[in-house]
C-alpha cells in the first residue's frame, strides 16, 4: 500500500482534470456508439455545443487552412470521447497490448479513481494536448511537438478528395498516439522503409495506438459501424507493424 500510494504521489496525472465526464454530458454520444460514415444520414450531426467542448479541451485551433480538417479532427476526438474501450483492471497482455500501456492506464486509474479506459484515454490526450492545429509544411500525416504539447495536421490531401470520407476511429487512434510522444520514447528508423517513424519496443507511440485501437475495435459494432471498424482494425495492425520488437 506505501509502494502505491507513493507512485500516486508522484505520479504526473495527480492533479489532472476529469474533462470526459463534462464533455459527455455536452455531447451525450450515443450508446452504442455506432457512426457508420459512409451513411451519414443516419446519425446526428455533432451539436454546437459539443463541437465547442471538444475544442476547447483540446484547444482545436479556431481557424485552419482547410475547415474541412478542422471538422474531421473534431470527429475523431467525438469518436475519442464516445467510443467504449472497456475496463483498465481486465487488460491482460495480448497480442495488441503489452506491459508499458497497462502500467500507464493502471497509473491513471489510480489517479482519476476510475476503471473506464475511454475516460483515461481522453483525459490522457487532452492533458498531453493543449493545441490543435493544421500544419501543411510538415510531412503528410500528424506530428507532435513536445516542447508545446501541440499535435500538428497535415491532412488536406486526403480530406479535400471528392469522395473522402472522416475516418473518425482511424483518426482518434491518433491522438492518443500523438498525445502519448509526451511521455514516450521517440521513433526509430524502420529497417524495412528506411522512414523514421518505428518503435524499438511496445513503450513507443505505436504501442498505445495498437492498444488503443485494439480496444475500440473489440468494442465495434462490425456489422452497423463497419466503416469504422475497418480503419480501426487497419490502424490496430499498421500500428502493431511499426514495433521492432515481438
Ligand atoms: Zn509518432
Amino acid at each position: 500500500m506505501f509502494a502505491l500510494l507513493a507512485i500516486t504521489a508522484c505520479s504526473p496525472y495527480r492533479d489532472i482534470e476529469d474533462r470526459w465526464t463534462v464533455a459527455r454530458e455536452v455531447c451525450e454520444p450515443p450508446t452504442p456508439f455506432v457512426r457508420d460514415d459512409v451513411h451519414p444520414d443516419s446519425y446526428a450531426p455533432i451539436t454546437e455545443a459539443c463541437r465547442d467542448q471538444l475544442a476547447e479541451d483540446f484547444g482545436v485551433a479556431e481557424q485552419f487552412d482547410s475547415m474541412k480538417v478542422r471538422a474531421w479532427v473534431l470527429e475523431a476526438l467525438f469518436n475519442l470521447l464516445g467510443r467504449d474501450q472497456g475496463k483498465v483492471s481486465t487488460l491482460e497482455v495480448d497480442e495488441y497490448v503489452r506491459e508499458p500501456f497497462i502500467d500507464h492506464m493502471t497509473e491513471m486509474a489510480e489517479a482519476l479513481h476510475t476503471d473506464d479506459l475511454g475516460q483515461l484515454l481522453y483525459n490522457f490526450s487532452a492533458f498531453h494536448i493543449t493545441l490543435i492545429i493544421d500544419d501543411t509544411s510538415i510531412d503528410e500525416g500528424f506530428r507532435y511537438v513536445i516542447a508545446d504539447q501541440t499535435m500538428l495536421v497535415n491532412k488536406t490531401l486526403e480530406v479535400e478528395q471528392e469522395t473522402a470520407l472522416p475516418k473518425g476511429s482511424g483518426w482518434a487512434t491518433f491522438v492518443v498516439h500523438e498525445a502519448s510522444h509526451a511521455v514516450v520514447p521517440g521513433h526509430v528508423m524502420c529497417p524495412d522503409w528506411g522512414t523514421r517513424d518505428c518503435d524499438t519496443d511496445w513503450s513507443g507511440a505505436y504501442g498505445y495506438q495498437a492498444a488503443t485501437a485494439w480496444r475500440m475495435y473489440g468494442f465495434c459494432d462490425t456489422e452497423q459501424d463497419a466503416y469504422n471498424c475497418i480503419h480501426l482494425r487497419d490502424e490496430m495492425e499498421n500500428a502493431e507493424e511499426r514495433i521492432l520488437a515481438d
